[in-house]
């Protein structure tokens, strides 16, 4: 870590101690009402930013100036080091002042310059994730054993994490799993709330509803639910992280998105911490290893893909998807027109929570929004302000190239495209749905499934000879009624459905 003496400029996502040099040194943080005038964010998440800059700041006392501005600008002052800020509009914004020192930036697993070399030593080749995550293993020496290799002798236990969800309402009714660890308000919540209230009556829009909040805001509340994670539900992570119930919306996941997007916790000390557990026998291998994937493997390669690829990356479009979001889908639909299960449910849980586990945003809204041709530029600045964990940094790899294949295969090699057989395997959703997950043609036929084939004929050019899809396409080459299928999906149009 280069030290350095100036006043620290911490953005809104660096609020850990590892992006300061020493104990006492001085601190700025800029509030800037205009970021929420200028797009339409969830509530939540306005106000988790907002709680843990100005918790961070009564923190800190004396050592901080907290400046309420309209931009930026008006608070630079000489004299100031920043950690490199996670997105290129940031970027971009630090070049134009002069006098502020730029450090490299921090709170990732492994540098931007090491991932260059990684990239570098590819050829060429594809940037792989299971090969990044394996590299990031040996390099923080985590879950290996005292000759390097892996604990358990497999780097991957995928295979063991893809469990269908219990026939139970909730997964504590089948596993027995604690709740989520939850944060009491105070009265900087309360603040924050009454702000909210006053811009929302001055005319500043924001997207769905308030509600206690659910995930941590400081340094202290992040450690305390890191802590009751990994003792009492990391167990349960792994095999049901894929699996989506109805009446539990937060099952075994972690709930950490939040205070690792905003610095307040290092993904390597989430990563030792869950090893720890697992050496202590609180929680399984499977589990634990699937969870440090996440946190050190995806997230990591994420971050790096997004500078990799530039900034122009978040434009491709190479599926030519060019349809409006319509209203029912971007107001979250809130009249609860959507008959859809999955989709309605899904929706529900960014209206009321701005989140909803990796499962419901990859293979139900990404699926959607896949099949249905919704244009990405659009659907990353949708994720990007209803969803509380949503940044520039992480949406648009998420969005662009996982879940809406519009980097024409940079990132995936093939689409996250699936029908309705694979929501009713991994969620209890089509039992109560008035759709038919096996029906493609009719009143009843799933609108998922339906879609899928209709996604699959449109972009045949790109995907034809694709390997990976040839037994998509053999499937749908054997489909008597096709065509009718396609005819009804193009009447369906943008109606919810
Ligand atoms: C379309 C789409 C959009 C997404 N947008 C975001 C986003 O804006 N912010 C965000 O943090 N995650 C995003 N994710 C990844 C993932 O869905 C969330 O990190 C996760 O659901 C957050 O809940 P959790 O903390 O309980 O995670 P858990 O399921 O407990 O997973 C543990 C941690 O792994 C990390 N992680 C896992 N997968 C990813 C990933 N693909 N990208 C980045 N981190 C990952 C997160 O930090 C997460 O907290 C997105 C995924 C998809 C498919
Ligand atoms: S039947 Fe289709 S639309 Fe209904 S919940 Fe299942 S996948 Fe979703």
């Amino acid at each position: 870590m280069t030290a350095t003496r100036g006043r620290r400029w911490l953005f809104a996502d660096q609020l850990g101690p590892h992006f300061l040099d020493s104990d006492d040194q001085p601190v700025l943080l800029i509030e800037s009402r205009r970021v929420f005038e200028r797009r339409r964010f969830h509530r939540r998440k306005a106000h988790l930013v907002l709680s843990a800059m100005r918790h961070r700041a009564a923190e800190l006392g004396d050592r901080a100036h907290y400046r309420k501005v309209a931009t930026y600008g008006e608070a630079l002052t000489k004299n100031l080091s920043v950690c490199a800020p996670t997105t290129f509009a940031a970027r971009r914004l630090i070049e134009k002042h002069d006098g502020i020192e730029v450090l490299p930036s921090r709170g990732y697993a492994i540098g931007e310059e090491q991932f260059a070399q990684w990239a570098q030593r590819r050829q060429g080749r594809k940037l792989v994730m299971e090969d990044f995550y394996r590299d990031v293993r040996k390099h923080h020496q985590l879950l290996l054993e005292g000759d390097g290799e892996p604990v358990g002798g497999r780097w991957n236990y995928d295979q063991d994490n893809r469990e269908p969800p219990p026939r139970t309402t909730t997964l504590a009714e089948a596993t027995g799993v604690r709740e989520p660890w939850w944060p009491e308000e105070d009265e900087i919540d309360e603040e924050v709330r009454a702000d909210l209230d006053r811009w929302a009556a001055q005319g500043v829009e924001f997207a769905g509803e308030d509600g206690p909040r659910r995930f941590a805001v400081t340094r202290d509340e992040a450690l305390r639910a890191l802590e009751s994670f990994v003792t009492t539900r990391l167990e349960d992570f792994g095999p049901y992280e894929d699996a989506i119930l109805t009446g539990d919306r937060w099952m075994a996941h972690s709930l950490l998105s939040v205070p690792l997007n905003l610095g307040l916790l290092h993904p390597v000390e989430v990563a030792r911490r869950a090893e720890k557990a697992y050496r202590d026998g609180d929680a399984g291998l499977a589990s634990t290893e699937g969870f440090i994937r996440q946190v050190v493997g995806w997230r990591d390669y994420v971050w790096h893909v997004y500078w990799h690829f530039g900034d122009d990356y978040r434009r491709r479009n190479r599926l030519k998807a060019r349809r409006r979001i319509p209203a029912w889908f971007a107001d979250l639909d809130p009249d609860g027109t959507v008959e859809a299960k999955c989709l309605s449910s899904a929706l529900a849980s960014v209206r009321e929570d701005g989140w909803a586990h990796h499962i419901p945003r990859l293979m139900v809204l990404g699926n959607w929004a896949l099949q249905r041709g919704y244009d990405p530029v659009a659907m990353t600045d949708w994720f990007h302000t209803n969803f509380v964990d949503g940044y520039d940094w992480v949406m648009v790899p998420n969005v662009v190239g996982m879940a809406l294949h519009a980097d024409g295969g940079a990132m995936m090699t093939k689409p996250y495209a699936a029908g309705g057989a694979y929501i009713n395997r991994m969620s209890d959703h089509c039992g109560g749905c008035r759709y038919d997950p096996k029906k493609r043609l009719g009143e009843d036929a799933c609108p998922f499934t339906a879609g899928y084939w209709a996604f699959l004929d449109r972009n045949r050019g790109e995907f034809a000879n694709n390997h990976r899809m040839s037994r998509s396409y053999a499937g749908m080459g054997r489909l008597k009624d096709l065509e009718a299928v396609l005819e009804q999906e193009a009447h369906r149009g943008s109606r919810a459905p």
